[in-house]
């Protein structure tokens, strides 16, 4: 079994659910009393969020590569960012270390890919649903149409991530209004819609809504099983 690097904290809330998930997958296949190698470097959330939102991405990068470095030295095989947001600097990561990434939006691509989605709903942070570097990969990398929420509906879900999930916070009247997003991207169009940050699965499941969801933790620590067991 390969050991499986997770660069989290980003919010620790949704590293708690890959931990889960990742080891729940590999006593799945494995049985018995077998759980997944993983070596788990949590940083502290506050000073990156304070670095988003002024939009200093190149000290992200120098921060987040360092923390890849650490894990790599401590004995990871490959390495997952746990945030679909940090994403952004992505190639500066992955070109400060020798192990292979593994990007969740390739993962997530590949999950609707083989469902025949075409056009997808996307949630996430501002910076996920706005910018380039999610919705490009998606569209360019994998032939996905891309469609994201209106601006003020976009406020909402960033908002929602920000000030209730990455503080462990789980409010109804949130849900309501996630559930009424998700139902406009499919009249928009959208056969399935990705839960593109890594804490909206604590809100919404499949189990509210006919519209198909793909939750970018769990396609993410999927593939990671696969990958540690392949
Ligand atoms: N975990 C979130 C994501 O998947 C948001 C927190 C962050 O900005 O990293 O995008």
């Amino acid at each position: 079994m390969k050991t499986i690097g997770l660069l989290g904290g980003m919010s620790w809330e949704s590293s708690l659910e890959y931990y889960r998930l990742i080891n729940q997958n590999v006593s799945k296949v494995l049985g018995g009393l077998h759980s997944a190698k993983i070596i788990l470097n949590s940083i502290d959330f506050a000073p990156i969020e304070q670095l988003q939102h002024k939009g200093d991405w190149e000290e992200m990068a120098v921060i987040l590569s360092r923390e890849a470095q650490s894990i790599e030295s401590a004995g990871a095989d490959f390495l997952l960012i746990c945030t679909n947001t940090m994403h952004k600097i992505a190639s500066e990561i992955e070109k400060s270390i020798k192990i292979p990434l593994l990007h969740i939006a390739d993962a997530t691509a590949e999950a609707l890919i083989r469902e025949g989605i075409k056009t997808v709903g996307l949630l996430g942070t501002a910076f996920t649903m706005e910018q380039d570097f999610y919705k490009v990969r998606l569209s360019k990398n994998h032939g996905l149409n891309v469609i994201v929420p209106n601006e003020r509906d976009r406020q909402t879900v960033h908002g929602v991530i920000y000030q209730e999930l990455c503080l462990g916070k789980i409010e109804t009247a949130s849900k309501i209004k996630y559930l009424r997003i998700i139902d406009m991207l499919a009249k928009q169009g959208a056969e399935a819609v990705i839960l593109g940050c890594t804490e909206i699965g604590m809100l919404v499941s499949q189990s509210d809504t006919e519209v198909k969801l793909f939750d970018t933790t769990v396609v993410h620590a999927e593939k990671a099983v696969e990958l540690a067991l392949s």
